[in-house]
């Protein structure tokens, strides 16, 4: 369906940039996955009185996979015009000096299309209901903010005259919403279009799978269609991008550039070839006309990557599937080890802190001289509705951990049990880690970096041990639960004499970003109760005079 191409480059405009409100010509990959999306069965009949929808088109969704600031989000605003008000439906074969007339829809640009006979003619939906879906808002709000400039500064103002902060009206009571992992009760049911991004970092874990398959089946019921974006995924995490993509179905376009593997990322000269490929030279500033990809800035901040994380560099710039050290625990495995007991006051345990100020969360946990760990404290920054409910009981003010609570509560585990070890990761805390050895000995309160290869490493590896082997039982604490989940692997490297011969890891946030500290605390409270004095010689609770 040629005429959904021309749409957009007529009515859609460059949303930043020097071209910024020039309008916006496709890049040749942008082209190439619009025809595949929009190509339509050569047995597609036209019933005017019940037009035929998504069971038009070749393709029941597309996929594609593309290197970072390649123009995927640009060209998903694009479609999103062309599905929100232009010809995004099949509406029969032209006949004979048939075409389209942008005046007998609305839009005063004087744009006409002539169809050549036999070509599949376009119409708009009558009620278009877009959902812009991702995982994080970050990436729904680059949708959404190339989307609102592409409207307002070209010839769509004509038939969107408002875009708001929020949503966008379209006429004939069709709306642009956008759904995130956080606010999944947005997720409607009569959707027209879907445009997925990040899809590599949808799993089941992060109940990003049941969203897509939720609006699979609501655009099905629909006749709409999904258009699916990401960086090349992880394939150690599963993700329903690598799902799709390796799915038998032959009604899922994918398109998907991978680079030889002969080239090595790590390699200055080899990446360099590999940018040029999957950074295609229209899409480049040096090429007539101007793209919009610097490569040398997209080189550099990819060497940077490189020393950092070479797999995510290599996912993130160089279109390579490379699967990462993956997800630290298998979560039935955690969930199986789950016996929740009561631990009598003035029982010797191990304590492990993390701490954050305002958007990761804080977690106090304590650990027997068995092995059994659960929560002291936990504090987590509310997110969906319940910050919403936060911020309306807090007019005007920030969410933060309460410092006095967190201190409460040490003092309070003090009093209860026999601390015999408290290993606490300092970040932001150091004023309380300090004060806490002052007032129990620095022999029994010691900071440990968990950002420390050499000091973190060996703590992670007992900790993996203990949950592979089964050796060891928590309480089964929910929050800890989805950070221990969420929670994956980075190999490091150690040198010769502290390397013990097992893989060093630390533990790490996965690419979707899920916070992990519980993870941290758990470990931490096990290395210092394997590690705390025998039992005898440890001090009684503590009761502070006042
Ligand atoms: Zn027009």
């Amino acid at each position: 369906m040629w005429i959904a191409l021309d749409w957009i480059e007529r009515h859609c405009v460059v949303p930043d940039g020097f071209r910024r409100g020039a309008p916006f010509l496709l890049y040749r990959m942008q082209g190439e996955y619009l025809q595949h999306f929009y190509l339509v069965r050569g047995d597609a009949r036209w019933i005017p009185e019940r037009p035929i929808l998504a069971p038009a088109f070749v393709y029941r969704r597309g996929l594609l996979v593309g290197p970072q600031k390649v123009g995927k989000n640009p060209l998903i605003a694009a479609q999103i015009c062309l599905e929100g008000v232009g010809p995004a439906l099949f509406a029969g074969w032209a006949g004979r000096d048939e075409g389209y007339s942008c005046r007998d829809h609305g839009c005063r640009c004087g744009w006409e299309y002539a169809y050549e006979l036999g070509e599949p003619k376009g119409m708009a939906w009558p009620t278009p209901l877009v959902q812009i879906t991702a995982f994080s808002e970050d990436s729904t709000e680059n949708t959404y903010d190339a989307l609102r400039p592409m409207i307002e500064l070209g010839p769509l103002t004509d038939l969107i005259p408002h875009t708001g902060e929020e949503f966008i009206r379209l006429p004939h009571g069709g709306r642009i919403d956008t759904v995130t992992s956080s606010n999944q009760s947005r997720l409607g049911q009569r959707i027209t279009f879907a445009p997925q991004d990040e899809l590599g970092l949808w799993t089941r874990q992060n109940k990003m799978e049941k969203v897509a398959d939720t609006q699979y089946r609501n655009l099905a019921g629909m006749g709409g269609r999904a258009s699916l974006t990401t960086n090349a995924w992880d394939p150690a995490e599963r993700s329903v991008a690598q799902r799709e993509f390796e799915s038998a179905a032959a009604d899922i376009y994918r398109q998907f550039l991978q680079p030889p593997k002969n080239l090595s990322f790590a390699n200055k000269v080899e990446r360099r070839k590999i940018l040029k490929l999957v950074y295609p030279d229209d899409t480049r500033r040096e090429h007539t006309p101007p793209g919009h990809v610097d490569l040398d800035g997209i080189e550099s901040e990819a060497a940077d990557l490189v020393e950092k994380d070479l797999a995510q560099a290599q996912r993130f710039y160089g279109n390579q599937l490379v699967p990462g050290a993956g997800a630290a625990v298998d979560p039935e495995v955690w969930d199986a080890q789950a016996f929740p007991r009561e631990i009598e006051a003035g029982t010797a345990i191990g304590m492990g802190f993390d701490g954050s100020i305002s958007q990761d969360a804080t977690v106090l946990r304590g650990c027997t001289a068995d092995g059994y760990r659960f929560t002291i404290g936990s504090w987590v920054r509310p997110v969906g509705s319940a910050m919403l409910a936060w911020q309306a009981t807090h007019p005007g003010q920030e969410w933060r951990v309460s410092r006095s609570e967190v201190r409460d509560t040490v003092t309070a585990a003090f009093a209860r049990y026999r601390v015999g070890k408290f290993y606490c990761d300092p970040w932001k805390w150091e004023t309380e880690v300090g004060d806490w050895q002052q007032l129990y000995g620095d022999e029994i309160v010691l900071v440990l970096d968990t950002n420390s290869a050499r000091r973190f490493a060996p703590v992670v590896s007992r900790w993996l041990t203990a949950i592979r082997e089964g050796s060891t039982r928590h309480d089964g604490d929910p929050v800890v639960a989805e950070h221990v989940k969420a929670a994956h692997l980075r190999k490091v490297h150690l040198s010769g004499d502290e390397n013990d011969g097992r893989t060093p890891y630390l533990l790490v946030k996965g690419g979707d970003g899920r916070k992990i500290d519980g993870s941290i605390a758990d470990a931490l409270a096990l290395e210092a109760a394997m590690t705390m004095l025998e039992l005898e010689s440890i001090a009684e609770p503590w009761v502070l005079v006042r």
